[in-house]
């Protein structure tokens, strides 16, 4: 076992699959005690028995980030079990796929609510208990489209942009308090997020091709983004703060 991370303890949102779950693993394996919060608690239980049967430490702690009540009850149990967390990683998040003429209003609100005020949510009822770890480490996740026009899904680019930008505010804020904010801003990583977007498209394998020759570097992997993550969360970015985190593949290079 690493220890990059060692005595932190690590709240991951959405952390029962995908970007968050391999997050979760990595980061126990440095050393954190990880609390996996997500709403599918079938597949958070199995997250956090993975991490267990390595040795790793890991609570499940059922939570949909939007919902109030079950954030203050999630931190309850982080802190009951754990102690004060002193890492933050705001990961869970939903793509709306639709252009402007085609998402409803609802839509609309669902993915800013999902997106972008949950972010402020689950930050509002953490950061007290993190005052009292002494300080620490928020990652927000952004993405390459906060950066980039996607003509497929204006919603979640502009809540994207929105995550970018909420970062810096709160990163000016908190400074004096020694909480440090980033932005973690993926460009298309392989997840069920990604085959449930490609199946929303006439020809799920051509967009596919287009989206790898977008990205110099291809398609990503869950764990290249969890290793920024882990750095992220560690004192080694310790004078980082308000920074957009690109892990992109290249494609602004473009
Ligand atoms: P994913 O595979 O869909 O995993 C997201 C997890 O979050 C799922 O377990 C999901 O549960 C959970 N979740 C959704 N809504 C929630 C809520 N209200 N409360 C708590 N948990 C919730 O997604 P991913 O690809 O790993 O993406 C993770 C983050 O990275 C997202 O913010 C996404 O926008 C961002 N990102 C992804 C990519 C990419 O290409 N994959 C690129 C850039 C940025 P359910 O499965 O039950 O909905």
């Amino acid at each position: 076992m690493a220890d990059r991370l060692r005595n932190k303890v690590a709240i991951i949102t959405g952390a029962a699959r995908g970007i968050g779950a391999r997050s979760a693993e990595l980061f126990a394996q440095e050393g954190a005690a990880v609390a996996v919060w997500d709403i599918n608690q079938e597949r958070g239980t199995d997250v956090v028995d993975c991490i267990q049967s390595v040795g790793g430490k890991a609570v499940f702690c059922p939570c949909d980030v939007t919902k109030d009540q079950q954030i203050q009850q999630a931190v309850d149990q982080t802190v009951s079990k754990f102690g004060y967390p002193s890492v933050l990683f705001n990961n869970a998040g939903i793509a709306v796929v639709g252009e402007i003429e085609q998402i409803t209003p609802e839509d609309w609100d669902h993915q800013y609510e999902v997106n972008v005020k949950s972010i402020y949510l689950v930050s509002r009822a953490v950061i007290p208990v993190m005052r009292q770890a002494g300080g620490g480490s928020i990652i927000n996740m952004g993405s390459e489209s906060a950066f980039v026009g996607f003509p497929m899904h204006p919603a979640y680019t502009s809540s994207k942009a929105a995550v970018v930008h909420l970062t810096r505010s709160m990163a000016v804020r908190y400074a004096p308090e020694k909480i440090r904010v980033n932005s973690l801003c993926p460009g298309t990583i392989n997840t069920e997020l990604l085959t449930e977007f490609l199946a929303q498209q006439d020809d799920p394998e051509a967009v596919k091709e287009e989206i790898r020759d977008m990205h110099p570097l291809g398609i990503g992997e869950p764990e290249d983004i969890a290793w920024a993550a882990v750095y992220l969360a560690s004192d080694e970015s310790k004078y980082m703060t308000g920074a957009p985190m690109l892990v992109e593949g290249g494609i602004l290079t473009l």
